[in-house]
């Protein structure tokens, strides 16, 4: 007999093939996955072979759903043989109406809202729609169907849940469907802000990051002002090059916060910010945005052009703009969803994605392997 071992050309819970694994050194000879379908996650011999897991399909479609909720690249999910229970128990799947969304969605976001075929294996999908397992799946496409969303391609014509099971199925949207994922969309989308940071002390604190940006102004050239010449200049170049770049750069990765009104202190001199009221605050001079010359709500609505002209006009929902105050200062705060479902470059061509706590352009190869490792 051969040695049990956990497999290593495929996701032991959805079992797509060609993924990434390492085994990992610990006694319990687990082994770390990295899953396109299911996240990244570690599961213990024992646990694999030794509880449900090996073949119940319903456990596993819960675990996967688990990790693609629960785990990041560097802080994998590890099932245990004796936490996988509590696991399970922990995971509240989706409602029925919201797993036929979820799978709507997925419809769209594989057919880039076309009618497009798409091709689906239903032992894959239960991670992303959040249901049991994959007969539901075939439950779910069948009421999609019914309901006119999609049009199955499979030679058939009895009802899906009459037929025997089935692993892989085509189909495609309908125009009806992708009205509906419209209206998914628009109701939903307003509610995706997953940014936590309410008030502007801890963004200062937390310094730039991959989720955080720290402007000195909008349109204000500072650099002439405080360095140079010390001339009042607006120059929309110094938006395109500064908050707008950063917008796009979020909506392409994970979105994130744009802080305007304060400036770095080892980026100027005390001797150069003699000419402005300010105030030191951790690492920053906080200079507020009323520098800029105008009231907030004009302030928005230059915003808001610069953004429409430069990037899209359909930004309305995942923009959020508002004005906090701080030590008597006025700050402008943009909180910038991630865009789920299509690209955005800065003058119809600059691709920016955030990098740490840089906006950094990406071209040719290098955007187009971007946009396959994060597909959307
Ligand atoms: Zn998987």
């Amino acid at each position: 007999m051969s040695e049990i071992k956990l497999p290593d050309r495929h996701c032991p819970l959805c079992k797509l093939k060609t993924i990434q694994s390492t085994l990992s050194i610990n006694f319990d000879r687990s082994r770390l996955y990295y899953c396109p379908n299911c996240g990244s996650f570690s599961i213990s011999l024992m646990a694999f072979y030794f509880t449900p897991i090996y073949t119940d399909k319903g456990l596993c479609s819960k675990l996967s759903y688990f990790i693609r909720h629960n785990a990041t690249e560097e802080k994998p999910v590890n099932i245990l043989k004796d936490n996988y229970e509590d696991i399970v128990k922990s995971v509240i799947l989706p409602s029925v109406s919201m797993q036929l969304e979820n799978f709507l969605l997925w419809f769209g976001d594989n057919s880039k809202y076309t009618l497009n075929t798409v091709d689906g294996y239903t032992a894959y999908l239960p991670a992303f729609i959040g249901c049991n397992n994959p007969v539901e799946i075939i439950q779910l496409l069948d009421e999609l169907w019914k309901k006119g969303f999609i049009e199955m391609e499979n030679p058939t014509t009895a009802p899906l849940r009459e037929r025997e099971f089935f692993d892989a199925f085509c189909g495609h949207l309908t125009s009806e469907g992708i009205e509906k994922i419209e209206e998914i969309r628009k109701r939903i989308s307003p509610l995706n802000f997953d940014i936590t940071v309410a008030t502007i002390e801890p963004i200062l604190q937390q310094k730039e990051s991959s989720k955080i940006e720290v402007k000195g102004s909008c349109r204000l050239n500072l650099n002439r002002l405080l360095i140079g010449d010390k001339q009042i200049e607006f120059d929309n170049k110094v938006a395109l090059d500064g908050i707008l770049k950063a917008i796009v750069a979020f909506l392409n990765t994970k979105g994130g916060t744009i802080l305007i009104g304060a400036l770095e202190q080892n980026k100027f001199t005390l001797e150069q910010m003699k000419s402005i009221s300010y105030k030191s605050f951790e690492d920053y001079y906080l200079i507020g945005i009323l520098i800029e010359n105008t009231s907030t709500d004009n302030y928005e609505l230059r915003l808001r052009s610069l953004i429409a002209e430069h990037i899209s006009k359909e930004l309305v929902e995942l923009i959020d703009i508002t004005f906090p105050e701080f030590s008597e200062f006025t700050f402008c705060k943009i909180v910038i969803n991630k865009a789920s479902h299509k690209w955005y470059y800065l003058d119809k061509e600059k691709f920016y994605v955030r990098n740490g706590n840089r906006s950094d352009l990406l071209y040719g190869e290098d955007a187009d392997s971007y946009k396959k490792r994060n597909p959307r």
